[in-house]
């Protein structure tokens, strides 16, 4: 942080980009003000306007010159990238994963519980309660993009999506994964593959695991086969606490764990360097959501907890809880959105975190 006059000024960059991406990220820098106004440090907002909207007018999601410029801030808060008039493929490749790769954000950090006032379709089952953090391998592995095509439209037409998996990486990832499972209460960590089927990438994946595990004598560690963690997530949600597993699978099962939470209305996700040689990225999980873009009606505790989480990366412990404390205590109150079963807008759950915010300072 750059100390100014004794407080703090965080710099930080906005990317709404798509469909209830801007909405949310209103809703979300709105909050900060307050957490702001409330605190001894400041932000610094600063909006690119980059999305799909702007791609088919110029031809690309990042101009010229976009991620040097992204480099100066503290963090960057992104909305959502999708839309219909673009291929799926390409609009995640070309602002998402153009942002991540480069900027070597390789651990994509997602926490889930079940927040208070929030119905989880677990709470009757009489499995326990849910509070994971799923750290996904945010670099390469499946998402590599290696692959190639040949004699398209032949019958025999072939296609190769090659995962990559190099030891500095995992290695990497995995100790990342130890850090976050020794800082956490129950200090244990499942590490997820598909060993048995997949004898390469993923033997050498529980390998470093078991290596680097030696250097976290205080963690315990259980290995799973991905098929089989999701029957865990369901029926024994209180065996699970910190999770790590590749780009695709942990892809998989963060939206497994944001619908047994209640809604993907409300995860976050954090996209970080751990150097912290590059700005991390913080978004909420979910998409951009067109069917009820330009309603007013998307969830914004995902954006919020997402904002959480960045003021915490940032430093700022104590602002961190306080901002989930206050949009438990909203839920708590009824205060929800149409997707958690409530009749509140965008502007009403807004405007009651803040509230809240207000009051309990
Ligand atoms: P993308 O292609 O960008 O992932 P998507 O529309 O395929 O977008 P999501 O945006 O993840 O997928 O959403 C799936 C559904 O969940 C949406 O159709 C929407 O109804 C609901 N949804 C997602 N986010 C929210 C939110 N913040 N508030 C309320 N409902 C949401
Ligand atoms: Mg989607």
């Amino acid at each position: 942080p750059h100390a100014t006059n004794g407080t703090s000024t965080y710099s930080i960059a906005c990317i709404p980009a798509d469909g209830i991406g801007p909405e949310v990220i209103a809703a979300g820098v709105e909050v900060l003000k307050t957490l702001s106004e409330v605190s001894d440090f400041k932000f610094q907002f600063e909006d690119y306007d980059w999305s799909s909207e702007t791609y088919l007018k110029r031809g690309q999601y990042i101009p010229d010159g976009g991620l040097e410029s992204l480099k100066k801030h503290d963090a960057i808060l992104f909305g959502a990238v999708g839309a219909p008039s673009v291929p799926d493929h390409i609009s995640l490749w070309g602002l998402r994963l153009a942002i991540c790769q480069p900027l070597q954000q390789y651990a994509n950090v997602r926490p889930t519980k079940i927040l208070k006032g929030t119905q989880s379709p677990l709470r009757n089952a009489h499995t326990g309660d849910l509070d994971w953090v799923i750290i996904r391998e945010n670099s390469e592995g499946e998402y590599a993009g290696q692959g190639g095509r040949s004699h398209r439209g032949m019958p025999w037409e072939t296609s190769t999506e090659v995962s990559i998996f190099t030891r500095h990486c995992v290695e990497r990832l995995i100790r990342f994964a130890f850090e976050t499972a020794q800082k956490r209460p129950k200090k244990h960590l499942t590490v997820v593959t598909k060993s048995n089927a997949q004898r390469n990438g993923m033997v050498m994946w529980d390998e470093i695991a078991q290596e680097v595990g030696k250097h976290f004598p205080d963690v315990t560690v259980k290995k799973m086969l991905v098929d089989a963690m999701t029957c865990e997530m369901v029926l024994k949600p209180n065996t699970l606490d910190t999770i790590v597993a590749t780009n695709l699978h942990a892809d998989i099962l963060s939206d497994l764990a944001a619908a047994l939470a209640g809604s993907i209305g409300i995860a976050p996700t954090s996209n970080l360097d751990p150097t912290r040689e590059n700005p991390s990225m913080f978004e909420p999980i979910h998409g951009s959501a067109f069917d009820i873009a330009g309603k007013g009606v998307a969830n914004p505790v995902g954006t919020f907890w997402t904002c959480a989480e960045m003021v915490r990366w940032l430093g700022q412990e104590a602002a961190a809880d306080r901002l989930i404390s206050c949009m438990e205590t909203v839920c708590g109150n009824g205060v929800l959105t149409r997707d958690l079963g409530g009749s509140a807008n965008t502007k009403e759950v807004t405007d009651a975190v803040c509230a809240e915010i207000k009051k309990q300072s």
